[in-house]
């Protein structure tokens, strides 16, 4: 149920942007990131995407999820950028490391908890006469 609720969390900031900031048009595709952290079942996701938007003014969009890295913040010798990674031979997740790559104190996670909206694919409506 993570991802019904990340669904609906999504579809009522979505809404509450687009009442302010309307588009002409219907919204094809809804594009996101995702943090490299935030675990979630993208099939999963997508069903619960459906099933929120049913009846709204997003019914029928698609989601388009993109990954982003982790970005961390040392707070001991102010490093900030990309998280140190565990590498292993074999594995197919690449596992960040939340200490510092460079004096390997703790680090703050900065961006990679998240799921947000970067862009809306809107199809225009096609003015006749
Ligand atoms: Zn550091």
């Amino acid at each position: 149920m993570h991802e019904y609720s990340l669904a609906l969390s999504l579809l009522e900031s979505l809404r509450a942007r687009l009442a302010e900031d309307p588009v002409r048009g219907r919204v094809k595709k809804v594009h996101l990131r995702q943090g490299e952290l935030l675990v979630l079942s993208r099939e999963a996701l997508r069903e619960a995407w459906s099933l929120v938007t049913e009846g709204t003014e997003l019914a029928g969009s698609e989601l388009a999820i993109e990954t982003v890295p982790v970005r961390v913040r040392c707070l001991a010798c102010g490093y900030g950028g990309d998280a140190k990674y565990l590498a292993a031979e074999g594995w197919h997740v690449r596992v960040p490391v939340l200490s510092c790559p460079r004096c390997d104190a703790r680090v703050e996670i900065v961006e990679g908890r998240d799921l947000a909206v970067v862009a809306l694919t809107v199809e225009e409506r096609v003015e006749t006469g």
